[in-house]
């Protein structure tokens, strides 16, 4: 026999990881309590859920089972714990965060046991995967801790952030959330899934020997019935950080609609994984097998849909169909095994019965010939051919080990067969051309690329989906603002409120003071005069000619579908014009037009910079007409509807001077190569403006999201729309090609509703009423856009502070890392 013989035949013996240590963790509890204010509590229910492990089926510990009492004291106790820790200096909160990194460091090994015994999965990925991520997390973040206060000036915590993580991984879903979370000053009420809690307990257990203050980490055990939906619901809570399912995600962004909770959602996907022809084959499969089996596929960005260059199809499924033959799937604790356990027979029977419909639709399967243990829940990996891309297997996240194979000819048809699904989570590009590669990387709707490479995660890089795989990014810079308000927010309202009136008590006593009417009151004096006059004797009166604002769609002004027009009156009640009353046909005539004008995101940031500067250029030429505008519809003096032209000039200038500077950054994981985190548009959006400011409040808003590449459909303030319309003109002598900014007059709440309900807008901002706010985020759920509303918060435009700036540019975009590993 040869030695290659050998090699051939050689079988694996087991290598199993000693559980001992763990399961006298296990043993020392018996039963575990609620973990709240650094205590463990027994729940108010008195009741007990089993943990089982995977592998075998066979109970593990009890733990506790939370109902809303419990929830309610451990969301009092975070609130108590945020009073102190919000005000508690950076450097201390890193200091507490940096022991967390070390202690997870010091029990390691247990971390890594429990995981794989509660989850199933292999102690390999748990050993050399899960708790190392874990622990970076938390030095991570204990640096941003450090940096806040100069980093990140303008921004102050949230208060209790209330977080729901998956079954998946447990641990690390529990970093990703609480790291950020308290790095930024929030406390938190955690949820673990229901199937795997017992990382979250001996994680408490650290809580506890790092001495963190009491409060600060709430870890509450139970169903999704009672914690979670708990959590949603508490009036307490500021935010909601989830994780799971996109239903899940949805019913959740339905029960928070207008309450005002910031909500982060990290939900499915059915990540393609593509291979060109020119791509390594070998390095393909193994890559291959980190995308589909790593976790037994229960990984939401897995790459679930293998796209191939049709040419080297057969030779790829003939090199996979081996490397499956030698998969080795089994008991968790196996150091042999490939893969571990499936998490519960709930989530089996799932990934059984989507198999079986994709049999039934005429997709050809082939799976090992060896057979998975008995005991325990296991599913082979799973290979199916013949595969359309409308069929249930190739649109359904599976969330389990199977692989769905088709094919392409060209790169734009791997472009459009990748983006033929809801989500957008992930996806994998594999070439060794990198300008073919960098150049397909910008095309596909997914948050995270990986070039050459898959399913690598960092604390540096965020990470996070388009579409229905949900919004807000976990990880990086990016991250962390999604546990931070502008420092104005946070501000109690009653004091804002008494500034204000502090100013207004000063503007009128400088007006009475000097004696001097304004320039429109002068105005009006003027008109009087001539009034008179005309009442006394003949005085040719020559009546303006009559000007109706139409809509602006496709850049052209548009009569609307109803054919009807509304009044609008200046606030002393006198009729100033008439503009268009606008319809949902009207909305799906702009939306379209803005799909249309999607090459402006491809167009170079320099040329979309020249054309904001060229829009400013033409309003400044208006300067006094629309100061005159703006005084008329708001009352204001003209002196006051000056400085707002004035300060929309200048917020023109900012957004075109960001236009090719706010370009995202390189991140270094530890590994070869670099993450390019590009902010991308989101894509078509819908803006509805505020009543403040008729100009401003439009200008702050287009202007970003155009800035940024995407195409808009404005909804102006119903009270005052004729600044807007009368912008068209500007618009349309600025270059701004047509379809980029549509404008729809009409009533703000019912044009609102239509465009958050729309299937093909990607965005929606709304500034009014707090119920319109309710109803935008409610309507929203249909294909998970991403909303920011101001749930009838006012903010004050003619601050740069609050009217300008980064924080529109990051919700005008969404991150996309681009994972480029070097070397050969
Ligand atoms: P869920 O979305 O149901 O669960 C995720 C978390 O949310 C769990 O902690 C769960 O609690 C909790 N939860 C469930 N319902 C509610 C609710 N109404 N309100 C508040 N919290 C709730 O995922 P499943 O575990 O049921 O898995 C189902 C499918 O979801 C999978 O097959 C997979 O397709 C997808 N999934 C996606 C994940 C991802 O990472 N994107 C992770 C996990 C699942 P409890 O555990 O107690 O039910």
């Amino acid at each position: 026999m040869k030695v290659m013989d050998i090699f051939e035949t050689m079988d694996y013996g087991p290598a199993p990881e000693a559980p001992t240590p763990a399961l006298e963790w296990l043993q020392k509890q018996q039963a575990f309590g609620l973990f709240i204010n650094n205590r463990w509590v027994k729940p108010n229910s008195g009741q007990y859920l089993e943990s089982t492990n995977p592998a075998t089926g066979k109970s593990l510990v009890q733990v506790a089972s939370a109902n809303q009492a419990d929830v309610d004291a451990a969301v009092e106790a975070a609130q108590a714990a945020f009073e102190i820790w919000s005000k508690t200096p950076g450097h201390i909160r890193a200091r507490y965060l940096y022991a967390l990194a070390r202690h997870i460091q010091k029990h390691s090994r247990l971390l890594a046991v429990l995981e794989a015994l509660d989850n199933g999965k292999s102690i390999r990925e748990t050993r050399d995967i899960d708790i190392p991520l874990v622990a970076r997390h938390f030095y991570y973040h204990a640096g941003w801790a450090q940096l806040m206060t100069s980093e990140l000036p303008d921004y102050r915590p949230l208060g209790v952030v209330g977080q729901i993580i998956p079954w998946n991984f447990p641990l690390l879903m529990l970093a990703w959330k609480i790291a950020p979370a308290i790095a930024m000053g929030n406390t938190v009420v955690l949820k673990p899934a229901r199937y795997t809690p017992l990382t979250a307990l001996k994680f408490a257990e650290i809580v506890q020997e790092v001495g963190l203050p009491a409060g600060v980490i709430n870890i509450l055990t139970g169903e999704a019935s009672q914690v979670g939906e708990a959590l949603v619901r508490h009036p307490g809570i500021k935010k909601i950080a989830f994780t799971g399912s996109t239903e899940v995600g949805r019913n959740i962004r339905r029960t928070t609609a207008g309450s005002g909770k910031k909500l982060s959602l990290e939900l499915g996907g059915k990540s393609p994984f593509i291979v060109f022809d020119d791509a390594d084959l070998d390095s393909v499969v193994e890559g291959v097998v980190d995308a589909i089996w790593f976790n037994q596929g229960q990984v939401c960005c897995a790459g679930s849909r293998l796209l191939v260059q049709e040419d080297i199809a057969e030779c790829l499924l003939a090199k996979l169909r081996v490397r499956m033959e030698r998969l080795r799937v089994g008991d968790s604790l196996d150091k042999a095994v490939d893969m571990g356990a499936i998490v519960s027979p709930a989530q089996l029977k799932e990934i059984q019965r989507l198999v079986q419909q994709g049999l039934e639709e005429g997709a050809q399967m082939w799976q090992p010939s060896w057979a998975c243990p008995t005991e325990g829940y296991f599913f082979p990996p799973t290979l199916f051919t013949n595969v359309t891309p409308a069929s249930t297997i190739a649109q359904v996240e599976i969330f389990g080990p199977v692989l769905v194979a088709m094919t392409f000819r060209t790169p734009a048809e791997a472009v459009a067969l990748a983006n033929n699904t809801r989500y957008g989570l992930a996806a994998s590009i594999w070439s060794e051309n990198i300008n073919l590669a960098l150049d397909v990387a910008p095309k596909l709707k997914a948050g995270s690329v990986w070039i050459n490479c898959t399913n690598l995660f960092d604390a540096s890089s965020g990470f996070g989906g388009y579409r229905e795989s949900g919004y807000g990014r976990e990880g990086g810079k990016e991250g962390l603002y999604e546990y931070v308000q502008p420092a104005w927010k946070a501000e109690p309202q009653a004091t804002k409120a008494k500034r204000a009136a502090q100013a207004q008590a000063g503007k009128s006593a400088k007006q009475n003071g000097d004696g001097g009417v304004t320039e429109l009151e002068a105005d009006a004096q003027e008109g009087a005069v001539e009034g008179q006059a005309a009442v006394n004797g003949y005085v040719p009166h020559l009546p303006a000619i009559d000007r109706t604002p139409k809509l602006f769609i496709k850049g052209k002004q548009t009569r609307p579908d109803s054919g009807y027009s509304r009044p609008i009156y200046e606030p002393a009640g006198r009729l100033i014009g008439e503009v268009g009353e606008g319809n949902r046909k009207d909305i799906r005539n702009a939306v379209e037009a803005a799909h249309a004008a999607s090459s402006w995101a491809a167009g170079t940031a320099h040329n979309r910079a020249q054309i904001l500067y060229y829009i400013a250029e033409n309003l400044a030429v208006r300067e006094d007409e629309f100061a005159r505008r703006i005084a008329q519809q708001v009352g204001c003096s003209y002196a006051d509807a000056l400085s707002e032209v004035q300060v929309s000039l200048s917020r023109l200038f900012s957004y075109a001077a960001w236009t090719d500077k706010y370009e995202g950054s390189v991140h270094r994981p530890p590994l070869r190569g670099v993450v390019l985190a590009l902010p991308e548009p989101r894509g078509v959006m819908g803006l509805a403006c505020p009543d403040e400011n008729p100009l401003l409040g439009f200008v702050s808003l287009v202007a970003p999201a155009i800035a940024m590449g995407n195409t808009v459909i404005v909804i102006p303030s119903p009270k005052a729309p004729l600044s807007a319309t009368d912008f068209y003109q500007v618009l349309e002598t600025s270059d701004v090609p047509a379809g980029v900014v549509n404008i729809v007059t009409g009533d703000r709440e019912a044009l609102s509703k239509v465009l958050a309900e729309h299937d093909d807008v990607d965005a929606m901002w709304y500034f009014g009423s707090p119920e319109g706010s309710r109803q935008v985020e409610l309507a929203s759920t249909g294909n998970m856009k991403y909303t920011w509303v101001n749930h009838g918060r006012a903010r004050d435009w003619l601050d740069v502070k609050q009217g300008e700036g980064e924080e529109f540019l990051r919700e005008a975009t969404q991150v996309k890392n681009i994972w480029v590993p070097y070397g050969e």
